[in-house]
């Protein structure tokens, strides 16, 4: 079960994750990213962000798809 995380606090980790550089840009629109729990991949298409943390599996948000769409800079990266 993952815990109910408001958004405010995911944007928060996104900007500790930027921050600190966990967050790795790879070829393709790919990213990984060393979250605190473990490494996840992340990938960019069409605009949208993709993880493969359990969070975002459940809720299709997450704070490491937050930090690649503010790295990313997409203009279809809004949240
Ligand atoms: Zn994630």
């Amino acid at each position: 079960m993952v815990p109910d995380v408001p958004l405010y606090r995911m944007l928060d980790k996104a900007d500790r994750l930027l921050k600190s550089g966990r967050i790795e840009r790879l070829e393709g629109g790919h990213f990984n990213v060393i979250g605190d729990h473990g490494t996840y991949t992340l990938v960019v298409r069409n605009g949208r962000v993709y993880c493969s943390c359990p969070g975002f599996q459940e809720k299709g948000v997450c704070s490491h798809s937050l930090a690649v769409m503010k790295l990313n800079k997409s203009p279809r990266g809004r949240y």
